[in-house]
């Protein structure tokens, strides 16, 4: 345990990043028996429907496939392992989107807006419903949310959010709470004014991602992990090419996140954005120290958000976006990698929990986030053909995803019903500039949003060129924040 006096720094020594798999991963692989990977395709096979990714979207879209239609046929290509991408990496946090209503009833109206957040909410539920109804452990558990401004500068975001729940009568789904009441549930000295979101999980994120997998496996859907797609014939069929096979498809999903990068249907939906975790050693006496048993996930409110969370043996899973932004198609070591951005994040980790300078940081690792142009995903159908897809979910797509399984599903079969109704279906967002401005532009506004938040929280305002930098976006039209 990592009781005892802070007598020892553990920044002193920043856990390196670059491993392969996450620590959850790890975790999820070793409680299955460390089966090995599905076999690659090496052959040509038909299907009714092609998914190309294993991560929550493509799993969820079959899962969904095969609730509508049981004998329906399924293949599934993944170029790692199904949980190999951000789906096994993230901080497993399962979250609504109420705090997200301002943003929601700006891209779809008043009715619009809320009645997608209530969406997302059920998505939050759904995944614990599937989790038990699977048998499988994935440490759901539903505990709540907690946005909290962690600098007077922060409470203004706490306070509008707040707000735009009223407005609209939905005050219950997100409660603001004192800086009392938000240090009796986890005690930082930074931590000023929050709020509760009540649609908000955690998950062990691979346990998940795996567990997934199985209930397919078990359903007969045909998975091919390491095995590449380099691309994909929009026509009818739909034909993906793989080193050693192909599948035809009358429909086929697209769900490859930041990897759209490479993909001309894709690229000008997202840019990829590195987020890195850092883990401590299991402290759950100091956990009991700060308060923080009841399993709530906590952000503060920077634009390059610090989220934390903790975990079933006691540790603190601790994230901080704004890593560095990736260039023109690459997926690259930047956003496995990146010393700067663990040291960045460990340093987050020390401003929010000066008490715990001596927990041991004992894993570190990062992944790719696909940052869309409005912040919410993005349903897209590619060409006239039968592929559909759904990206850019910056950072929040644990719970959504679960929502676009199920929307990307019924694209397929070609049912109509109220989730294909939702506005968030059929919204035309603005595009991101072609190459080279999507991703310059994205690094220079990136590092701005970085320097934005820091001079925030340090000085309480920031600089007249960080501040116009960091809000470009939103002053041509996408709805990145700050705004
Ligand atoms: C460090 C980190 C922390 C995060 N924390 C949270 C959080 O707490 N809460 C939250 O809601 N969201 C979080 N996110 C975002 C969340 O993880 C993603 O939104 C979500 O996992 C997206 O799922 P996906 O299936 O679209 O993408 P992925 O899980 O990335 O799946 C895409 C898959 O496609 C595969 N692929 C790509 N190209 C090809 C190809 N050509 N052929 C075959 N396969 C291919 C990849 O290998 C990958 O497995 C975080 C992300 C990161 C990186």
């Amino acid at each position: 345990m990592g009781g005892g006096p802070a007598s020892r720094r553990s920044s002193d020594a920043v856990p390196r990043p670059g491993l392969m798999r996450s620590w959850w991963l790890r975790e999820a692989l070793a409680a299955e028996g460390d089966a090995p990977p599905a076999r690659p395709l090496d052959h040509d096979v038909r299907a009714e429907v092609l998914v190309v990714g294993g991560g929550y979207t493509g799993l969820w879209t079959a899962y969904h496939l095969t609730e509508l239609a049981p004998a329906v046929d399924v293949v599934v290509l993944e170029q790692d392992i199904c949980g190999g991408g951000a789906s096994g990496r993230n901080g497993g946090f399962v979250t609504g989107w109420w705090d997200e209503l301002s943003r929601l009833v700006d891209l779809f109206g008043e009715r619009g807006g809320v009645e997608v957040s209530r969406a997302a909410g059920r998505s939050v539920r759904a995944i614990g419903e599937f989790c038990q109804r699977h048998g499988i452990d994935a440490w759901y558990r539903r505990a709540g949310y907690l946005m909290v401004a962690a600098a007077t500068a922060q409470e203004g975001a706490v306070d509008e959010a707040v707000a735009v729940a009223r407005r609209r009568s939905v005050e219950r789904e997100l409660v603001p709470l004192s800086p009392e009441a938000i240090r009796a549930r986890c005690n930082s000295p930074v931590f000023g004014r929050g709020a509760l979101m009540r649609d908000g999980a955690t998950v062990q994120p691979a346990r998940l991602a795996r567990g997934l997998r199985r209930v397919l496996l078990d359903r007969g859907v045909r998975i091919f992990e390491g095995t590449r797609v380099r691309g994909l014939r929009t026509g009818d069929p739909c034909v993906a090419q793989t080193p050693r096979g192909s599948v035809r498809a009358r429909s086929s999903v697209l769900a490859v996140n930041a990897w759209g990068v490479a993909w001309p249907v894709l690229r000008r939906l997202t840019v990829a954005r590195g987020s890195y975790m850092v883990l401590t050693e299991p402290i759950p006496d100091r956990l009991e120290q700060l308060g923080w048993t009841g399993g709530e996930c906590i952000t503060d409110l920077r634009t390059a958000v610090h989220y934390f969370r903790t975990t079933d043996d006691g540790r603190i899973a601790f994230g901080g976006g704004g890593a560095s932004v990736g260039l023109g198609r690459r997926m690259g070591r930047t956003f496995t990698h990146d010393r700067a951005a663990v040291a960045r994040t460990v340093e987050g980790f020390h401003r929010l929990f000066p008490d715990l300078a001596d927990a041991a940081l004992v894993e570190a690792w990062g992944g790719a986030v696909d940052v869309g142009p409005v912040h919410v995903p993005v349903f897209a159908r590619a060409g006239r053909g039968r592929v559909f897809l759904a990206v850019g979910y910056t950072g929040n797509g644990v719970g959504p995803s679960e929502l676009a399984g199920r929307i990307l599903a019924r694209r397929c079969l070609d049912v109509e019903d109220e989730c294909t109704a939702l506005p968030i279906a059929s919204h035309r967002p603005r595009r991101y500039p072609p190459e080279p401005f999507r991703s310059v532009g994205g690094r220079i506004i990136n590092a701005a949003v970085v320097r934005r938040d820091r001079q925030m929280e340090q000085r309480g305002r920031p600089g007249g060129v960080t501040d116009f930098l960091a809000r470009l976006p939103s002053r041509v039209g996408y709805r990145l924040p700050p705004e």
